[in-house]
């Protein structure tokens, strides 16, 4: 069914995205398609905001009453700084990827962990308590989701990265089980999570995409997560399938992220399920117009 046009009043409240570049973030899809399922009176736009300029755009927020902000690359941590108060999990990665009002004062929160864990309970079906984990990367993705992993009660959370001393903060972040890993570790996991950008965008040339995890080690029993949603099928989540493992893009990582923001903004519970529909609509568009897949 169609939806009614947004109808733009005095009363509309605003929220957006800030980041750089923030022209194809998919934010704008995910967080309209939300408001207009619910009905709610806001509307959702970009705002490119060049590196520096991130406590400005916290100031506006602050003069101009907007409703919400999503907060991307590369502005994550330095509003973090610029916010009132931080929740404690935005505090502990020192990174904030949404801001909502406390009465008068601004609240930096980070909804990607627990965006992630809610995906991967919507999406397959996966609880993390008591789970042998492997996180594949040790960015502000790997980061967030270790630690999500320790909250969450996973027994073992071992971080693998290119750089040592980024996989010891992530897993410091988990907590006592956190550690160090090795790509060895993967063979005894239960939950692989791929935080690498390999595999990400259509491939190029004749020669095989880099796999950030040597898919010999995956097989039945196995959930992979892959937190790369375009492609939509990863030469890891393929290799994984064909190893017999179950594979989870990260799509639903994306919107749950958004519907935790949503509901920060609105008090409304999300509407998960149209969030998904407009995401993968204009992921189909955007493959249509460029050819990618
Ligand atoms: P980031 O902060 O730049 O971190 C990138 C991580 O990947 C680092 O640990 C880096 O290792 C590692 N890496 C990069 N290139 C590599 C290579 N060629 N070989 C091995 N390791 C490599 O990025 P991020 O924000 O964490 O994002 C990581 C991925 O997650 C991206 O694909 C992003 O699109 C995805 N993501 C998805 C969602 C979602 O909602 N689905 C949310 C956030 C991010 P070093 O430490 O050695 O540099």
């Amino acid at each position: 069914m169609a939806e009614p046009p947004t109808v733009i009043s005095g009363e509309t409240r605003l929220a957006g995205v800030i980041g750089w570049p923030a022209r194809h973030s998919l934010s704008p899809t995910i967080l309209n398609a939300a408001f207009r399922a619910v009905g709610a009176d806001w509307v959702y736009l970009a705002f490119e905001v060049p590196d520096g300029g991130a406590a400005g755009a916290v100031a506006a927020m602050r003069t101009l009453g907007l409703g919400g902000l999503s907060v991307t690359m590369p502005h994550k941590a330095a509003v973090h700084d610029a916010v009132d108060e931080r929740t404690p999990v935005a505090a502990d990665l020192g990174a904030v990827n949404c801001v909502f009002r406390r009465g008068d004062r601004l609240v930096g929160d980070n909804t990607d962990g627990v965006g992630f864990v809610d995906a991967l309970r919507a999406d397959a079906g996966v609880e993390v308590a008591g789970k042998r984990t492997v996180v594949v990367g040790a960015g502000g993705a790997g980061r967030a989701v270790a630690r999500a992993l320790g909250i969450e009660g996973a027994v073992d959370v071992a971080v693998v990265n290119r750089t040592l001393a980024a996989a010891e903060r992530a897993a410091g972040l988990a907590g006592p089980v956190g550690r160090v890993g090795t790509g060895a570790d993967v063979a005894e996991a239960e939950l692989v999570v791929n935080a690498t950008p390999l595999g990400m965008g259509p491939a190029s040339g004749s020669d095989p995409a880099p796999l950030p995890i040597d898919p010999a080690l995956l097989g039945p029993g196995q959930v992979v997560v892959d937190l790369i949603y375009h492609p939509a099928e990863t030469p890891l989540l393929a290799a994984a399938r064909a190893r017999g493992a179950a594979g989870v893009n990260g799509l639903g990582m994306l919107v749950h992220q958004a519907a935790h923001a949503f509901h920060r903004w609105t008090g409304e519970t999300a509407p998960i399920d149209a969030m998904v529909a407009a995401t993968r609509r204009e992921l189909a568009r955007r493959a249509h117009v460029d050819g990618s897949p």
